[in-house]
Formats: structure tokens, sequence, C-alpha cells
């Protein structure tokens, strides 16, 4: 009797004990979980944490939405925005080359010049040799003399001083404007070229011309003052022309700025380096390959 009563008091025990064991499991694992949803509410990442979409709620209180699941079936294709055309400019075709102090054309000479009345007054283009008219390459005289005619029709004076020449001209010219000046190497006291040296000159490629209202023996800044200037710098894009050597950018040209001297580049270049007021240096800096 005693015995079986000693048996029941050990098994009430065991129960006992089996039963807090199991209460203080309880709770421990609810412990754990109240730290892992504590550490998302206030935004602690454990390890390995799913990084989600972090929003606002209309009261404040942050919101993880989850990490979008990597979708197995391919994202249908967006319609492809049109780009506009990326600019780009043929710096090798014979509009866009490049003479200055550090590029020398040698002794080139343009395969065909033509001849174009000074004055516009008439408006012939002639091929054959005329001293008293102004020569330059035949490929830009059409679009030189539609800026002279149209520069006329605006009653405006307009005189084409000089356009093509040669190697040995400009040689001569160097020299001569070396002398007046008392220099040897063609530059101002801000080493800006005055004169270009044979070879160096874009006169020689015929591709330019100095316009200015009326002769002028000496060239200078009082052109910048006059309505033939002012309507050729705001109109010459129109024909393909470009002020090539504008104020500002001597350090870039090294060439003192000129008010006279117009460069053929074809239209869409000149509409694009007056757009963005760019030189001819410059655009080969921007686009040649
Ligand atoms: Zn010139």
């Amino acid at each position: 009797m005693k015995n079986r009563a000693g048996r029941i008091v050990v098994a009430i025990i065991a129960l006992i004990l089996f039963g807090i064991y199991t209460y203080k499991q309880e709770q421990i694992h609810t412990h754990s979980a109240d730290i892992a949803s504590w550490g998302e509410a206030t935004g602690l990442h454990p390890e390995g944490f799913d990084e989600g979409i972090s929003v606002l709620q209309d009261d404040g209180e942050p919101v993880i939405l989850p990490a979008a699941e990597e979708s197995a079936e391919p994202a249908p294709e967006a319609t492809p925005e049109p780009t506009p055309e990326p600019v780009s400019f043929d710096m090798s075709s014979w509009e866009m080359v490049l003479v200055n102090g550090d590029h020398s054309i040698g002794q080139y000479e343009p395969e065909q010049l033509a001849y174009l009345n000074q004055t516009a007054d008439e408006t012939d283009i002639q091929t054959a040799y005329n001293p008293n008219r102004c020569p330059v390459d035949a490929r830009i005289a059409e679009p030189l003399l539609a800026m002279a005619t149209a520069c006329k029709e605006a009653g405006l004076p307009v005189f084409l001083s000089s356009g093509y020449r040669s190697y040995s001209e400009q040689a001569q010219n160097f020299q001569r404007i070396c002398e007046n000046n008392g220099i040897t190497d063609g530059k101002d006291s801000s080493g800006h070229y005055i004169t270009m040296p044979a070879g160096c000159s874009e006169h020689q490629t015929g591709l330019c011309c100095d316009i200015t209202d009326i002769y002028r023996a000496v060239k200078n800044d009082e052109i910048f003052q006059t309505e033939t200037f002012q309507w050729l710098k705001e109109h010459c894009a129109e024909y393909g022309f470009v002020l090539r050597f504008p104020t500002g950018k001597e350090d870039i040209t090294g060439v003192m700025n000129e008010g006279w001297h117009f460069r053929y580049v074809g239209e869409e270049a000149a509409r694009y380096m007056t757009e963005n007021d760019l030189t001819l240096e410059e655009m080969w800096e921007q686009f040649a390959v």
C-alpha cells in the first residue's frame, strides 16, 4: 500500500515537472518570435534579410513591402523611345578641312577655282582666270554669291576683298605684314596670329573669303561696327558660312579676332557651330575620330 502511494506521488511530481518544462519551452519560442517581428518593425535587418521596398503609410509608419519575386515570365518588351539621331560630322569631308598654325596644308592647290565679281554687281560665276575678280574654290562659289547678293538685297554694300591665295602669295603676304609690324612670327603681343605662315592660311584652301562693306586697305575692329558685318554674322550660317575667328576664341583658333573672315563649312555644320558657339578647332576636338 505504502509502495503504491509512493509511486503515485512520484508520478504526480514527474507530471508537474514535465508541465513546468513544457511551459518554459513555450516561453522561449514566443520570445524569439517577438524579437524577429520587433526587428522587422524597427527596420533592423537580420543577416540574409531580403530587402523590400519601404513605404510610408498615411499615419507615417513605414511598411516593408516584400521584394518582387523574379518572374519566370520575361517582361513584355517595352516600346523603345525614339532617340534623337546622334550628332556627327564627317571631319574628313572637304568642307571641314582644318588649316591653322598647327595644321599646314603644304603646297595644296584647289582643283578648280571660280571668280566672283567683288561687289556682286555681276552675278555670273567665271571659271577662267580673271585678275579683277575674287577667286575661290569653285565648290563654294554659288553659296558665297548667294550670300553676297542677299546682303546687297538687304540694302547693304558688300565687298569680297580676298578669297583664294596661293602658297607663294601667302609667303609674300606674311613677309610684308611681319615687316610692317616689326615682327618675325606673324603674331601680335598676345601670341595670336595676325598673318599666317605660308601653308597655314585658310585662304590657300579657297574655302573662305574676307568680306567687308567696302574696299578697305586696312582691316581692323571698325568692321565690327558696320551693318554689313552685323548682317553677315546673323545670316552667314544660312549659306553654310561661319565667322572663323570670333572675339573671345583667340586662344583656341590662335588667330586674332577678324570680323571679315568667313569660312564655308556647309549649312549643317555652320548651323551647329553657330548654335553651339564652336570654332572649327572645337569641332575637330569633338567630332574627329
Ligand atoms: Zn581672311
